[in-house]
């Protein structure tokens, strides 16, 4: 089969590897039809972490099902499905706590929770940006779409990763009805941070980035978009909530976080987020932040390499904040998320820029990782077909917006 292989750093080339099949009697084999390039899989191509020569890339896959092991018993033959970037088991102590995000049945190493397809240090699975994936613990892992799947692919995809991750981003933030909320980063992430903190009701959301492309988008969805190429967030929300600052925040950049020259910083985002959010409030940090950096700076006394940040923690510990952070635990949220796309409530494709087939990986890569203008999202198809044409109200991106899911959709399988 076909599939994006990493051959070392800002290389990565389409190539014939062994097929993907059932290994394990509770494995499925998922034919894919649509997998996006993540900005998580941009610290991999850099060669900024220690993803493997060789490897199959790609976490956030959607597809049909092909073949089901002896042992699955829910997902059939020619489901669609969407699969977590998470792999889950489903029974160990973590899984049980709805914690898929650090299950430690499925990462072999013994010191180290939680699994991905096609992840550095999170177990030794290909990714899907390829023919066939091959999914462990299908019956757990797998989310089952309906039968406007097909159509809706690029809405859909997005559950697979940056749509949950960025719920989860304003769940840890605790973005409750009428919040004023600061997110920073326009990346994919970043977006449907600012989408879900929408959805969820927040009075005013703030989106901070460099990129004026990206920032386009967060206007569109309603957010207020701030350029820090010309303004300093926290100048800007302390100045519209008579200083208090933001109820929330979500940092959804990671530790590639940089001024808009370009020169790497890691502390930037953070504590632009301990001096804008207001004493007591909460911030979410989904952007990544790795133990090593292979790549990291050694001119800051190698601080980057070992992975350390300086926070402002005193100023943190002062105001009385919380973080919580890590890798999203997608299916603590798919499902609802799924509803609320069949349900005509949220269409997160709204960033999808370009679709291509997965023979184009090569140059998609290269385009996403030099932000060029107007590359937000990419999505892969390795059927070769666009589904752009057939999404449903495309150019519509309103938040909650006013059509009825049909009757098919309301008698969707719970
Ligand atoms: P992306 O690289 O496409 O977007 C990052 C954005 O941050 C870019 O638009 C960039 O211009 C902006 N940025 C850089 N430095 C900045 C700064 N100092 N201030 C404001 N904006 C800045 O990536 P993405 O796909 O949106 O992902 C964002 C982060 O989330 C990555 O670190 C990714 O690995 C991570 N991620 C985490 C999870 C999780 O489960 N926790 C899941 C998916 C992605
Ligand atoms: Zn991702």
């Amino acid at each position: 089969m076909k599939a994006a292989v990493y051959e070392g750093p800002r290389t990565v080339t389409v190539k014939d590897v062994p097929d993907a099949k059932v290994e394990h009697p509770g494995d499925i084999l998922v034919k894919i039809t649509t997998a996006n390039i993540c900005g998580s899989d941009l610290h991999m191509y850099e060669g900024r972490t220690s993803f493997e020569t060789g490897r199959t890339l790609g976490h956030e896959n959607l597809g049909q099902v092909v073949e089901v092991g002896k042992a699955v018993s829910k997902v059939k033959v020619g489901d669609w499905v969407v699969l977590p970037f998470n792999i889950a088991c489903g029974f160990c102590k973590q899984c049980e706590q709805g914690l898929t995000n650090y299950c430690l049945t499925m990462q072999p190493q013994p010191d180290m929770a939680g699994a991905a397809y096609g992840f550095a240090e999170m177990g030794p699975y290909q990714g899907g940006q390829a023919e066939l994936l091959r999914v462990p613990y299908g019956d757990f892992n797998a989310l089952r779409l309906g039968e406007d799947a097909p159509e809706r692919q690029l809405d859909y995809v997005m559950l697979a990763d940056i749509f949950p991750t960025g719920y989860h981003a304003t769940e840890m933030a605790g973005v409750k009805p009428g919040d004023q909320t600061l997110v920073y980063g326009a990346g994919p992430v970043g977006l449907m941070a600012a989408y879900s903190a929408i959805l969820r009701g927040a009075g005013r959301v703030w989106v901070a980035d460099h990129q004026p492309d990206r920032l386009r988008l967060a206007e569109e969805i309603g957010a207020i978009a701030i350029n820090t190429a010309e303004q300093d967030p926290a100048e800007v929300v302390k100045e519209a909530t008579l200083g208090l600052g933001a109820d929330n925040g979500c940092e959804c950049v990671g530790y590639q976080a940089h001024d808009p020259q370009g020169n790497e910083d890691a502390t930037l985002t953070m504590n632009g987020l301990i001096d804008s959010v207001r004493f007591t409030g909460g911030i979410g940090v989904v952007g990544v932040f790795l133990p090593e950096d292979p790549g990291g700076d050694e001119a800051q006394g190698g601080l980057e390499a070992q992975g350390k940040v300086p926070l402002d923690f005193g100023l943190l510990w002062f105001k009385g904040q919380h973080i919580g952070t890590g890798q999203a635990p997608v299916k603590r949220y798919n499902r609802a998320l799924r509803d609320l796309i069949a349900g005509g409530k949220a269409e997160p494709s709204f960033l999808v820029s370009h679709e291509l087939s997965l023979d184009e990986a090569s140059a998609a890569y290269e385009h996403f990782d030099n932000r060029d203008d107007g590359w937000t999202k990419v999505v892969l198809h390795p059927d070769g077909r666009s589904r752009r044409a057939s999404t449903a109200k495309r150019g519509s991106r309103s938040v909650g917006g006013s059509s009825h899911p049909t009757v098919q959709e309301l008698r969707r399988e719970a």
